[in-house]
């Protein structure tokens, strides 16, 4: 039978750290939605459509990865495509009382709804979008230690600093 599941988030930009979480999902999942859904409470860099785009390109080679975009509830998109595991990513303890309050709150509206986390590596403990964006703000001699060379890119057409 196969797996699926859905990553949620932001991607505001895909990092290395979000990279590193689906690299892991795959060895237990078949199939994953990475759903990109507005965080009202961050401000965006890039449009979800950008997003969308930049991600694809990460994962052209990879069938069992389908970008899309969703403005609903997750719940709501959960339904629609019938997939009801949500896959999130730990970082430090820090991350867990926001997940622990999401994951409770998903489960409240929807039953069928499990959240599974996968713990990053070291390595990416620190990494955030947010920080991707502050230092590609000022220098982005350093984002490839962050992010794939297409957002990479991308960063600097946005800084216009290439
Ligand atoms: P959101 O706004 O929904 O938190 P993000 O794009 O910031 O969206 O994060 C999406 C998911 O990826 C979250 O579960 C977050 O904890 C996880 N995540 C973000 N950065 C990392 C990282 N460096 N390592 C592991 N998980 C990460």
């Amino acid at each position: 039978m196969s797996k699926s599941a859905i990553y949620p988030g932001s991607f505001d930009p895909f990092t290395l750290g979000h990279l590193d979480i689906v690299q892991r999902a795959l060895k237990i999942f078949d199939k994953i939605y990475i759903a990109i859904g507005e965080n009202r409470s961050k401000t965006n860099l890039f449009t979800p459509k950008e997003r969308k785009l930049q991600i694809e390109e990460i994962f052209q080679d990879n069938p069992a990865i389908t970008v899309v975009i969703f403005d609903d509830l997750l719940v709501d998109f959960a339904r629609q495509v019938n997939v009801f595991t949500v896959i999130r990513g730990l970082r430090a303890v820090s991350d867990f009382e926001y997940e622990f309050l999401m994951a409770s709150t998903n489960r409240a509206m929807e039953q069928e709804i499990e959240s599974v986390f996968f713990m990053t590596s070291d390595r990416y403990s620190f990494l955030s979008s947010s920080i991707v964006k502050e230092v590609a703000s000022k220098n982005t001699s350093y984002l490839s230690h962050f992010v794939t060379p297409n957002v990479e890119k991308a960063l600097c057409g946005k800084f216009r600093l290439m």
